[in-house]
C-alpha cells in the first residue's frame, strides 16, 4: 500500500463496483490518498448490459472518462419503443442529447467496469492514482473512528470511509447500528429478473422481427409489456451484443433451498424453457429471441430493494450507492444514483485540497451530502417501485405504463450543489 503523509486526506472506499470506483475517481485530487478495498478479484462483473441515464453520463464526461470508455463502444440510446402483448407499438418516448444535456448510454457492464478501473488507477487524471486492493473483503467497520477490518484481521484506517459495498453492505450495519440495521434489511420485492445477453447477429434468424428491435443505428430500447411481465431490451457494445431484462413474479422456491438462497447472492442460472413459459401468449418473435439465446447466458436475479434509511453516515463513515439506497431496476437508475453520490461527496469536499478538513469540517461535508441527496434518492426509489406495478390495466391489454413518466425529474440534474440550491429555492 502506498505511504501517506499527515497532510493527505486518507480515503478508504469499501467496494469496487460502479459506486466505489466512481467515488474514487471523483475524489481524486491533490493531497488525497485513496484506497479501494474490493472483496472479489474483480474478474466477474455481471455479463449483462447496463444503461447510464443522462444524469450520470453527464458525469462520465465531466470526470474526463470518455477516453477510458471509448473502447467499450458505448451506444447513445435514441428512445423507448413500447410494444403491447400483441406486438403492437403503443408508445414511443424519444430521447435526444439536447433534452437533458447528455445521452442515455448503453454499455456492457464488464466494459464499463474495466474502463472505470483503468481511469481510477491512471496517471493522467488529477491527483495520485487510486490504490485498488482486490481479495480484500471487509468484515467489520468502526464507523466513528473510520477503521475497517479485513477478513485476515488487518485493520485499515481512513480520515473518511466510504461504504460502497452494495445491497448486502457490511458498512451499512456499522453506520445504522444494530437496532436499525435489523430493521433495514433488503426487502424481497416479489419480482425476479432474467438477464439475457447474446450476439446481436443471432437476431437475424428470428422471423417477423420488427426492424427497430434488431437495428442498433440508431439504438432504441424496446419494451414488450403485458400484465406483470415486461421485457426491456436493446443493443450494446457498438452493435455486437443484444441484452434483455425480463421481469417475472418470483418463482416459488423449495423450502429446503430457501436458506441456501438467503446466503447466496439471490442469483441462479435461468432456463430458456422457464423464460419462454413465463412469456406464453406474448409475440412469437419475442419467444423466438429467447429461443436463440445460448442457455449459459441466462441468469435469474431475485430483486430486492431497501426502504429509505434513517441515516447514511456515522462519524467518519458514509454509505453510498446500493449500500445506502438499493432500488428496483425499473428506471435503470441504480448505478446512475451511485454516481450522483460520488459527485456529491467530491463536491462537498472540494474545498479541502490544500489541507485536509478538520473532523468538524468533514462531518459538515457528509451532512451536506445527506441534505442534497436523501430526498431525491428516496423519491427515485419510490418511483422505481411505482414503475414496477403491472404495465397494463387489470383484465385488459391497455398499456398504462409510461417509461417517460419520471424522466424529467430523474435526468434534469446538474450536480449536488445545484440540486441543493434548487431545493432551497423551491421551498423558500
Ligand atoms: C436486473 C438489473 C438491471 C439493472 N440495470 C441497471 C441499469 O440499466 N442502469 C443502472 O443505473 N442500474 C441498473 N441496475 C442497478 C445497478 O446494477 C446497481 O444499482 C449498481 O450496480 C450499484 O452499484 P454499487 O457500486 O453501489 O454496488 P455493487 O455493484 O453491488 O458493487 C458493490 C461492490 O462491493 C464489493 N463488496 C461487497 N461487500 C464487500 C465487502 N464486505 N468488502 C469489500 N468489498 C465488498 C462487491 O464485490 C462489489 O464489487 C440494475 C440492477 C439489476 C438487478
Amino acid at each position: 500500500m502506498g505511504s501517506t503523509t499527515d497532510s493527505q486526506l486518507r480515503i478508504v472506499i469499501v467496494g469496487g463496483g460502479i459506486g466505489g470506483l466512481t467515488a474514487a475517481i471523483a475524489l481524486r485530487g491533490p493531497n488525497r490518498h485513496i484506497t479501494v478495498l474490493e472483496r472479489s478479484r474483480m474478474l466477474h462483473e455481471v455479463g449483462a448490459l447496463i444503461s447510464l441515464q443522462p444524469n450520470a453520463s453527464k458525469l462520465v464526461t465531466q470526470w474526463g472518462l470518455d477516453p477510458f470508455l471509448a473502447g467499450a463502444r458505448p451506444l447513445a440510446d435514441r428512445g423507448f419503443r413500447l410494444f403491447d402483448k400483441t406486438g403492437k407499438v403503443v408508445t414511443e418516448v424519444p430521447l435526444h442529447t439536447e433534452r437533458f444535456g447528455s445521452d442515455r448510454v448503453l454499455y456492457h457492464r464488464q466494459d464499463l467496469h474495466a474502463g472505470l478501473r483503468e481511469a481510477a488507477v491512471s496517471t493522467s487524471l488529477p491527483g495520485s492514482p487510486v490504490i485498488i486492493r482486490t481479495a480484500a473483503g471487509v468484515v467489520a467497520c468502526d464507523a466513528e473512528r473510520g477503521i475497517v477490518t479485513l477478513a485476515n484481521g488487518e485493520q485499515v484506517q481512513g480520515d473518511l470511509v466510504v461504504g460502497a459495498d452494495g445491497i448486502k453492505s457490511v458498512v451499512r450495519s456499522a453506520v445504522l447500528g444494530d437496532e436499525d440495521a435489523a430493521k433495514h434489511v433488503p426487502i424481497p420485492t416479489g419480482l425476479s429478473a432474467y438477464r439475457v445477453l447474446m450476439p446481436l447477429s443471432l437476431l437475424e434468424a428470428v422471423p417477423d422481427l420488427p426492424l427497430s428491435v434488431s437495428t442498433w443505428e440508431p439504438a432504441i430500447t424496446s419494451m414488450v409489456v403485458g400484465g406483470d411481465r415486461r421485457v426491456i431490451m436493446g443493443p450494446g457494445r457498438g452493435g455486437e451484443l443484444y441484452g434483455m431484462v425480463a421481469l417475472v413474479p418470483d418463482p416459488p422456491v423449495d423450502n429446503d433451498k430457501r436458506a441456501e438462497e438467503e446466503d447466496n447472492s439471490w442469483v441462479r442460472p435461468g432456463s430458456k424453457a422457464e423464460l419462454q413459459a413465463a412469456y406464453e401468449g406474448f409475440p412469437q418473435w419475442l419467444l423466438d429471441i429467447f429461443g436463440t439465446a445460448p442457455d449459459a447466458d441466462i441468469g435469474l436475479w431475485q430483486l430486492r430493494d431497501l426502504d429509505p434509511l434513517p441515516r447514511w453516515s456515522r462519524g467518519r463513515t458514509i454509505i453510498i450507492g446500493d449500500a445506502a439506497h438499493a432500488m428496483l431496476p425499473t428506471q435503470g437508475q441504480g448505478a446512475s444514483q451511485s454516481m450522483e453520490d460520488a459527485e456529491a461527496l467530491a463536491a462537498f469536499l472540494a474545498d479541502y485540497t490544500e489541507s485536509k478538513p478538520s473532523e468538524e469540517q468533514l462531518l459538515a461535508a457528509l451532512q451536506k451530502v445527506w441534505e442534497a441527496r436523501y430526498e431525491r434518492v428516496s423519491l427515485i426509489q419510490a418511483y422505481s417501485r411505482q414503475q414496477a406495478k403491472p404495465a397494463t390495466d387489470a383484465g385488459s391489454n391497455k398499456v398504462t405504463l409510461n417509461p417517460g413518466e419520471f424522466l424529467a425529474y430523474n435526468c434534469d440534474y446538474n450536480g449536488a450543489v445545484d440540486w441543493l440550491a434548487r431545493q432551497k429555492k423551491s421551498k423558500a
